[in-house]
C-alpha cells in the first residue's frame, strides 16, 4: 500500500480526519479539487485588492470549543483568535438591541422583561458547559460520560424554536434574539430541533465566544494543514477525485463529501439498501451570500451593533420565523433573515487603513436564481441608514456559485444536508457507526456525518477513529 490512509477533500473534517490518522501513526495523503486547502474556511481578496474576505464560514464558536482542535498545536502553527467584545447584536426598528454578551448578566440588562427567563435557561448550560460540548459534539450513539446534563439539555433541544420561545419568552428583544440564533438551523422555526441551534450556539456564546481567526478563516485552515504536515501528511491540491481509481492505494479511504458525491464516486461497490439510504438523504435550502468592501463602519442606529462580531437583521421572532419558512416553501422573502459579520472593526489585517469589509448572507431555496442584493442591502439600510453610501465594492454569489465552489454545497446548502431529527440520528444512515460504509475501507468524514455543519473537524475526528479500529490502531501515539 502507498499509504494508511487517503482522504478526500481538505476541508475542516477532511483535515481533521488527516490529522487525526496522522497522529497515530499513519502515513496520510489529502486530495484536495481547488489550489487551496479549507473547504468551508477559506478567506480570498473577492471585492479589491487589500481586502480579506471569508469566502464562506467566518464566525467559529465551534472551532474555538471543539474537543478535537483544542488538542492541537494550532496557534503555533500561526492560529490567533480575535473575541469582539459582544458576540452577537440583533437590532430592532426602534434604534435598541438585544445582545448576546460573553455573560449572562450583561445580556439579561439587554432583554427587558425577559432577563429572568434567559438567565433560567442560560445559567444551567453554561454551567454544565465543559460537561455538555463534548456530548453535543460527538455521535449520536456515543456512550456519554455525562447522561444528566446531555439528557436535560437533549429534552430542551429537541423541540422547535417556536415553541421554546413560546414556552419561555414574552418580549420582543429575547424572542427575536434567540429566533435568530436558532435560525442558524436554516429550517423553519416550527420544526423540530431548531431549537438545539440557540441553545447550543447561545450557550457557547457565553462559554466561550463567537470568535473569528486574525486574518480570516483561511488562517484556521492553513494551521490545521501546516500541522498535518509536520505529522509527516502530504497534501496534494488541484486534484478534483472523480473515482476512486484515481487514488493511491491506500488502507482507507476517508470522504469529505456528501452522500450524492460518495453514491457519484463509489455507489456501483455498494449494496442496494445503503445506496437507496444515500438517495433518500436530504438536502436543505441554499444561500445567497454578499461581501463588501467599505470605505467606513457600517452606520448602525443601535450603538452595541459597534461593539459585536456578529449581525442578525431580521427584526421580530415572527418576521425571521416567516422568512426562514418562505424559504423551506421556495420562495424568497422581502425581507429576508440575514446573518452579517463586521470583522474589520475587529481585525485591522482585513483591510487597507480607515477601510473595513462586511460578510453576509441570506437563505434561499436550493437552487434559488434570485438576485437577493436588493433585499439584503435594504436589511442592512433598515438598521443602519447611510449603509450603501459606504460601499466601495461588493461581491456576490448563489446558491450555484458555492456549487461550482464546492460540490459538497449541493444546490447551495451549505449544512451538508438537512438537520432535522431523522438526519440528526441517521447522518448519512443509520448504522451504529454512521462514518463506515458498507465497503470495508472506506469512509465518509463529512458535515453529512454527525455532528454535522460547522467548523469543529468532530466529523472528520470521529471518522478517523472508526477507520483507525478498523486498521487495528488503538489509542494515537504522537501528538
Ligand atoms: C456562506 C457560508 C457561511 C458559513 N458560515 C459558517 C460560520 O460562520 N461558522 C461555522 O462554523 N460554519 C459556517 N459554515 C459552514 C462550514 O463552512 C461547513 O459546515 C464546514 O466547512 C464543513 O466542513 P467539511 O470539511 O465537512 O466540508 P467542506 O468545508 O465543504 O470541505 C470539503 C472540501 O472537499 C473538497 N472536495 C469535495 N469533493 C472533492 C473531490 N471529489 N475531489 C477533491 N476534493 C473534493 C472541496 O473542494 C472542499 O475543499 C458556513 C458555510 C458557508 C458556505
Amino acid at each position: 500500500m502507498e499509504f494508511d490512509a487517503v482522504v478526500v477533500g481538505s476541508g475542516p473534517n477532511g483535515l481533521a480526519a488527516g490529522i487525526e490518522m496522522a497522529r497515530a501513526g499513519c502515513s496520510v495523503c489529502v486530495f484536495e479539487a481547488r489550489d487551496t486547502v479549507g473547504g468551508g474556511a477559506r478567506s480570498a481578496e473577492l471585492t479589491l485588492p487589500g481586502f480579506t474576505h471569508d469566502v464562506c464560514s467566518a464566525i467559529h464558536p465551534l472551532a474555538l470549543a471543539s474537543p478535537f482542535f483544542n488538542t492541537l498545536p494550532l496557534a503555533k502553527h500561526g492560529l490567533e483568535w480575535i473575541q469582539p467584545p459582544a458576540a452577537l447584536a440583533h437590532p430592532f426598528d426602534d434604534g435598541t438591541a438585544a445582545v448576546l454578551e460573553l455573560t449572562i448578566e450583561r445580556t439579561c440588562a439587554t432583554l427587558g422583561p425577559d432577563a429572568h427567563a434567559y438567565a433560567k435557561v442560560f445559567a444551567p448550560l453554561v454551567r454544565n458547559s465543559v460537561k455538555l460540548i463534548p456530548e453535543i459534539l460527538a455521535p449520536p450513539a456515543h456512550l456519554p460520560r455525562h447522561p444528566w446534563a446531555l439528557m436535560r439539555f437533549g429534552m430542551k433541544a429537541v423541540q422547535s424554536a417556536q415553541k421554546f420561545i413560546d414556552r419561555h419568552f414574552k418580549a420582543s428583544h429575547a424572542r427575536g434574539l434567540f429566533a435568530g440564533i436558532a435560525a442558524h438551523s436554516n429550517m423553519p422555526l416550527d420544526h423540530r430541533p431548531t431549537a438545539a441551534a440557540g441553545l447550543l450556539l447561545g450557550m457557547l456564546g457565553h462559554s466561550g465566544g463567537w470568535p473569528m481567526p486574525k486574518g480570516g478563516s483561511q488562517k484556521l485552515s492553513d494551521a490545521l494543514a501546516a500541522h498535518l504536515t509536520s505529522l509527516g501528511g502530504r497534501i496534494v491540491t488541484g486534484t478534483p477525485i472523480t473515482r476512486l481509481g484515481q487514488l493511491p492505494s491506500a488502507r482507507a479511504i476517508l470522504l469529505d463529501v456528501t452522500p450524492q458525491q460518495l453514491l457519484q464516486l463509489s455507489g456501483e461497490q455498494f449494496p442496494p439498501s445503503y445506496r437507496w439510504e444515500l438517495h433518500k438523504y436530504q438536502y436543505g435550502p441554499g444561500v445567497f451570500k454578499m461581501d463588501w468592501a467599505l470605505n467606513s463602519p457600517i452606520p448602525w442606529k443601535a450603538d452595541a451593533c459597534r461593539r459585536a462580531g456578529t449581525l442578525h437583521l431580521g427584526g421580530s421572532a415572527e418576521e425571521i420565523a416567516a422568512g426562514e419558512e418562505a424559504v423551506a416553501k421556495g420562495r424568497c422573502p422581502e425581507r429576508p433573515y440575514v446573518l452579517l459579520a463586521q470583522q474589520s472593526l475587529f481585525d485591522a489585517s482585513r483591510a487597507p487603513q480607515g477601510k473595513h469589509t462586511a460578510w453576509a448572507y441570506c437563505h434561499v431555496p436550493r437552487g434559488s436564481k434570485v438576485d437577493m442584493t436588493e433585499r439584503i442591502e435594504s436589511q442592512i439600510e433598515r438598521f443602519a441608514p447611510g449603509f450603501r453610501d459606504c460601499v466601495i465594492s461588493r461581491h456576490t454569489m448563489t446558491p450555484l456559485d458555492f456549487e461550482n465552489y464546492n460540490p459538497n454545497y449541493i444546490g447551495g446548502d451549505i449544512t451538508g444536508g438537512i438537520q432535522n431529527i431523522l438526519q440528526t440520528v441517521a447522518r448519512p444512515s443509520l448504522r451504529i457507526s454512521p462514518y463506515s460504509t458498507p465497503v470495508d475501507n472506506l469512509f465518509i468524514c463529512s458535515s453529512s456525518t454527525p455532528p454535522a455543519a460547522g467548523v469543529h473537524g468532530m466529523c472528520g475526528y470521529y471518522a478517523a477513529r472508526a477507520a483507525l479500529q478498523r486498521l487495528g490502531y488503538n489509542r494515537h501515539t504522537r501528538g
